[in-house]
């Protein structure tokens, strides 16, 4: 197959260009738990991964098989497992590289669900240190000989702070350490993480790969550059005659399977279709989000942050690394909580959801919500204030969205 096809092509017929086994043009939702063999011999060749086949969903599902190199050939990786959610992934992927006394860097303002996790992750021995800004300069001053991985998002949120990921990876692999990005809020179409020299891909799929709001799944998706120092990572050690591999076959035949987060086999097929328009959905989603966010900068008491306007402080990056391209998400800060609130509560067409990436517009009140037990040293370093709206774009009329937005900001002007 062409390979140097364009993004929606690509998505529609790079990973299977012939369809799947019975002609068909989407996977079969293989909807069972395990697998019969003729014969005993024939089971204990797939157990032993002389012979490829499946034999319990848990492990393996052609369903699953299909969206993994969907996802795979959409980042351009080696290989990728997909899990039950995205903390199951980001959850699989850290204790699949770290054990009890190692370390992990981690940019702040991080997903709340991850930050709980890497708080989890002290109990068992693997410390986390963050960074206020991830970038090089602070990889090499927090790197010691402890550290076995560098964790950021590609795009922070609500923050809407950038990750300079070749800054970032090469740090990283100074210390002889791979990068693992959480790249929902970007997504392949914004940046393909692995062409600026991240290692590990992750995303949450509930939300932009997904995109119609039906499925919670995420992903771990293996450049397959990094070169494995098995006794520094000595996670992999077991794994290591797989050599480049041995990440993702610890994961395939060691933790993940024995986590247990599979993701289930209709959820897989329900987020196939959704990314087969990812595309399409992103390419509509950045140009509304770039209208409102300029419709509402242009409003004199709201601060608007969006990646794509030039007041924004990485804008530059944002220039570089997306091509220009913001994304679906925007804050803007209203002043107070109670306005913050009544904008809420006055749009039409927004739905309060706490959720990001749905084809629908979704809007929420961080500070009240995500972010509701946590201090507010933490919340100012996430850049959650009592006073920010968030607003996950969708693919409505821009200038719906527009009057709706520009109607319930100027309704709530005192
Ligand atoms: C939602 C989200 C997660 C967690 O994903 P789930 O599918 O809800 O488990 C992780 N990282 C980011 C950036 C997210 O937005």
């Amino acid at each position: 197959m062409e390979t140097n096809c364009g993004f929606n092509t690509g998505i529609l017929h790079k990973a299977s260009p012939k369809g799947f086994g019975n002609r068909q043009i989407l996977p079969p939702i293989s909807q069972v738990t395990a697998y019969g063999y003729e014969s005993m011999e024939e089971l204990e060749k797939v157990f032993s991964h002389k012979s490829m086949g499946y034999a319990y969903t848990r492990i393996g599902n052609p369903t699953l098989t299909a969206f993994e190199q969907k996802m795979n050939s959409l980042e351009g990786g080696i290989g990728a497992v997909s899990c039950s959610s995205g903390m199951a992934a980001i959850s699989s992927a850290l204790l699949a590289l770290c054990e009890s006394g190692d370390e992990i860097i981690a940019g702040r303002g991080l997903y709340g669900g991850t930050i709980d996790l890497l708080r989890d992750l002290e109990k068992l021995g693997i410390h986390t240190v963050y960074a206020d800004v991830l970038d090089g300069d602070s990889v090499r001053k927090l790197a010691t000989e402890k550290t076995r991985a560098v964790f950021g998002e590609v795009i922070s949120n609500p923050a809407l702070s950038i990750l300079d990921i070749r800054a970032a990876a090469s740090a990283a692999h100074e210390a002889g350490v791979p990068l693992i990005v959480d790249s929902t809020a970007a997504t392949p179409y914004l940046v393909k993480p692995f062409e600026y020299g991240a290692d590990i891909v992750i995303h949450s799929t509930s939300k932009y790969i997904n995109g119609c709001g039906n499925s919670i799944g995420g992903i771990i998706i293996d450049g397959g550059k990094f070169a494995w120092d098995f006794e520094k990572h000595s996670a992999l050690a077991g794994h290591k005659k797989y050599r480049k591999m041995a990440f993702l076959l610890k994961l395939r035949t060691d933790l993940w399977e024995n986590l247990g987060g599979c993701m289930s086999p209709m959820n897989a097929y329900l987020t196939y279709i959704g990314a087969d328009t990812l595309g399409l959905r992103m390419k509509r989603i950045c140009e509304n989000a770039d209208a409102l966010a300029r419709a509402l900068s242009a409003e004199e008491d709201l601060a608007v942050s969006y990646p794509a306007l030039p007041d924004h402080p990485q804008h530059s990056l944002a220039v570089s690394q997306f091509g220009g391209l913001g994304g679906g998400i925007l804050t803007f800060r209203t002043g107070s909580k109670e306005r913050a609130f009544e904008v809420i509560n006055s749009l039409k067409y927004a739905f309060i959801a706490s959720n990001i990436g749905d084809l629908r517009t979704l809007v929420i009140h961080p500070r009240s919500t995500l972010y509701i037990n946590s201090d507010e040293k933490s919340t100012a370093s996430a850049g959650v204030f009592d006073d920010l709206v968030r607003v996950s774009v969708g693919i409505e009329d821009s200038e719906d969205l527009i009057d709706d937005f520009l109607g319930a900001v100027r309704g709530s002007r005192k």
